[in-house]
């Protein structure tokens, strides 16, 4: 196996209204230990990938609110989830256009759950490959790192939810930067349009408190009224 700690199962979405394809597919890639989740429709399945963060989606092309192909364009303007397209239109003009769209592979149907499996583990050690496109940041005291999602504040380990990371990870990947809360809606969120304020309000609240911090007596965490947030290295920026 190699000696890195590669996933060997992953958390899936399956975006198939084909019950006769899906259910199926359900049971094969469960029995091989993967999570797996499925949506019926183009926008059902947008909603879940960007709410529970799969590893990876399968994207069945004949979908009956959108074509499959839409989805995928309004995934990509999002998201850099690896998605496998699964098609029964064996066109090779249609097979670029999805590659091109920003598909990291596709599978012809029918084929089976060893295949789609097969094809799913390539994928996700294609793109947990390169560890040079996350590496770990360190900003004063704070050291983030992304590969096991671990935090420290001055050594001591902290704490955080999924999404609180990830908000830390964007700031602190610009630091002395101001990084408004529209952008972080798109960008740590996922929402592209629309989406409250408020939400990033009370996830920086949450975030401080953990760093030792407040809103009043800043140290690494700086509102600017109006705006956004900057995340400062403390006294570098009085
Ligand atoms: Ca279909």
């Amino acid at each position: 196996m190699g000696g890195t700690s590669l996933p060997t199962v992953a958390r899936l979405l399956l975006i198939e209204d084909d019950l006769t394809i899906r259910t199926p597919l359900l049971r094969a890639l469960r029995e091989r230990g993967h999570a797996v989740a499925a949506a019926s429709t183009a926008l059902d399945g947008l909603r879940d990938a960007l709410d529970d963060r799969p590893d990876l989606v399968v994207l069945d092309l004949g979908l009956p609110d959108l074509d499959g192909g839409e989805l995928l364009r309004m995934l990509r303007a999002v998201s850099t989830v690896p998605v496998i397209v699964a098609t029964a239109r064996d066109d090779e003009g249609e097979i670029v256009r999805m590659l091109d769209a920003g598909a990291d592979d596709y599978l012809v149907k029918p084929f089976t759950a060893a295949q789609l499996d097969a094809r799913a583990r390539a994928v996700l050690r294609r793109s947990a490959a390169d560890p040079a496109t996350d590496p770990v940041l360190v900003v004063g005291g704070l050291r983030i790192d992304p590969r096991s999602r671990q935090v420290t504040l001055d050594g001591a380990p902290v704490e955080l939810t999924p999404r609180e990371f990830d908000l830390l990870h964007h700031l602190a990947g610009r630091p002395g930067q101001v990084v408004t809360k529209r952008e972080l809606l798109t960008e740590v969120w996922r929402i592209p349009y629309g989406g409250a304020d408020k939400t990033v309000d009370v996830h920086l609240s949450w975030l401080r408190r953990k760093l030792g911090e407040s809103a009043q007596e800043p140290r690494y965490l700086h509102t600017v009224r109006g705006v956004g947030v900057r995340l400062d290295v403390p006294g570098s920026n009085p």
